[in-house]
């Protein structure tokens, strides 16, 4: 983000050292999905990089919230279908526990944003657009209209076939319809819904008249009444030059030849006698490891559900390692104990003086914004170890701390708090993205057929452990314990070096312990799961009678 941070320097600097804004832009019409949040947090970072340097800089996120509703979202009854072209402000709220549809959606992004240490001055465009605060630029559009439709028409020809614009080409087709070009569309004053069209406009008296497909045909002074938005491409640009922005991000679609920033940066200077913002286009944010997932776990998760599972520093890092135009992914299935490892190990290099200055500069910015770090956990324990006692312990308090003191013998945990936050996105991950089938059941009873059907040798190699557990109860002991049972059988060293043979025999062990204490082959590591389970529970499953 350093480059970022050095052309909106430049930008701020060709404009006379105008105040320095990034901008950020959401359409609240429905769950804002992670692909969204990053169009929130790259001007974060970039804004976050210029206080650093001790700049001032204003972080704005435009709500949307005057858009029509297009569609209604999976999820929501379909009886809402019927509000489709109204404001998203206009619309109920789906719940009933906020002002509108609009408010609903904007309210778990706000929680996650805050969560993430992320503050933006919010500006409602609904609030902007209905208080008159655009009217001198409403005019000033239907004023030039043949200059911006001049503009846009140099790229119709082009025929951007960007999915993403295909509704916003839409929208500008229609508002060059047979009776002229109109860069504005009112909301009817009878059904409330955008399906209008623009018949004529009164330069002197800023009179419009409008035609509905309700049937009503109506219009009103654009100096004197406030009832309809411009078109986004027009919009857009207009908010640059209102707002003085200096950087804003898209997704990568948005910045093609022919993409509405493109078309934008000729409208805002041609008409709006602006500028257009330093640019950076973004790649897409996926979320992988739901495949296994019932369906009724609810839709795709969005920012503030992922940050249940996901440490507020470890999600902001998951933006801030990449370069936006790298598109990256959010694993909510196993591969989440390899980002909190991976993050763990960052950490270490920082302490331990061994990591790159990027790297510094990197987890400092992930770590919290300039204002100051967010809360961590005190006793970041391993979320792999964390995990497991989770899913062993099944959410019971005191056999939690009693297996996390065990893992701490050198300095004991004094209590869950010092382990939190990330105790609970352990537990929360277990209990959401683990499938059932994967979750470790501890045996009820011994499994006393098979015991008295093991093997002389067998029946020694649990003795051998369970003589063992007392004097080695600690996570290097037992695994230490585990891997040299074999060995002593095997008459070897302690310290001997794994040969096939012994790995065979390791492998073995391991095995008929999962299926004795877990009823399964496989399980969390066993050093982790035999503190876990204590060593009263183990002796009981694993006692030959
Ligand atoms: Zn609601
Ligand atoms: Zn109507």
């Amino acid at each position: 983000m350093a480059a970022a941070a050095d052309q909106v320097i430049a930008e701020g600097k060709r404009r006379d050292g105008a105040a320095l804004v990034c901008a950020s832009g959401i359409s609240p019409s429905g769950p804002v999905h992670l692909g969204n949040l990053r169009e929130i947090m790259v001007p974060h970072f970039v804004a976050d990089e210029l206080r650093r340097r001790g700049l001032e800089c204003r972080h704005v996120l435009s709500w949307d919230d005057y858009d029509r509703l297009r569609k209604v979202p999976a999820g929501v009854p379909s009886n809402f279908a019927e509000h489709i072209g109204r404001p998203l402000t206009a619309v109920p709220d789906p719940c009933g526990e906020h002002e509108n549809w609009a408010e609903h959606f904007k309210a778990p992004l706000r929680a996650a944003l805050a969560k993430l240490g992320v503050e933006v001055d919010e500006i409602s465009q609904t609030q902007m657009y209905t208080s008159g605060a655009y009217r001198e630029q409403i005019v000033h559009a239907m004023r030039h209209r043949q200059q911006i439709d001049g503009v846009l028409g140099r790229y119709r020809t082009k025929k951007a076939a960007v999915d993403a614009e295909v509704e916003q080409d839409d929208e500008d087709l229609a508002a060059a319809s047979a009776a002229g070009y109109y860069p504005y569309r009112p909301y009817c004053e009878v059904c409330g819904r955008d399906s209008t069209t623009v018949v004529s406009f009164n330069d002197a008296s800023t009179q419009m008249q409008y035609r509905c497909e309700c049937g009503h045909e109506g219009g009103f002074a654009l100096s004197e009444t406030d009832g309809g938005k411009l078109v986004w491409k027009v919009d857009w640009p207009m908010r640059w030059a209102f707002e003085g922005v200096t950087f804003e991000a898209g997704g990568v679609d948005h910045s093609s030849p022919g993409s509405s920033f493109t078309v934008g940066s000729q409208v805002v200077r041609e008409i709006f006698d602006g500028l257009p913002p330093s640019y950076l286009g973004y790649s897409f944010v996926g979320i992988s490891g739901m495949a296994k997932m019932s369906s009724s776990k609810g839709g795709v998760p969005t920012p503030i559900d992922i940050l249940e599972v996901v440490e507020p520093a470890v999600l902001r890092w998951l933006y801030n390692r990449r370069q936006p135009r790298q598109s990256f992914s959010i694993a909510l299935d196993a591969e989440i104990l390899r980002l909190y490892d991976e993050w763990d190990a960052l950490g270490r290099k920082v302490e331990g003086a061994t990591a790159t200055e990027l790297e510094v500069a990197v987890r400092a910015r992930s770590l919290g914004p300039a204002a100051g770090p967010l809360p961590s956990t005190p006793r970041p324990l391993p979320f792999r170890t964390l995990a497991s006692v989770a899913d062993v312990a099944a959410g019971d308090p005191k056999q939690t701390l009693r297996i996390l003191q065990d893992f701490t013998v050198g300095e004991p945990l004094a209590g869950l708090d010092e382990a939190q936050p990330r105790l609970d996105r352990a537990q929360a991950w277990v209990s959401t993205y683990v499938p059932a089938e994967e979750r470790t059941q501890v045996r009820a009873e011994p499994d006393r057929e098979r015991l008295e059907q093991l093997s002389p040798v067998k029946r020694e190699a649990l003795k051998l452990l369970l003589d063992g557990l007392d004097e080695n109860w600690s996570l290097d002991g037992l695994t230490a314990l585990v891997y040299g049972v074999p060995k002593i059988q095997a008459g070897l060293p302690l310290d001997a070096p794994a040969s096939p043979e012994l790995k065979v025999a390791q492998r073995e062990l391991f095995v008929l312990l999962y299926e004795l204490l877990v009823g399964r082959d496989t399980g969390p590591r066993l050093p982790t799961l035999l503190l876990a389970l204590g060593a009263d529970r183990i002796r009981s499953l694993l006692t030959v009678a």
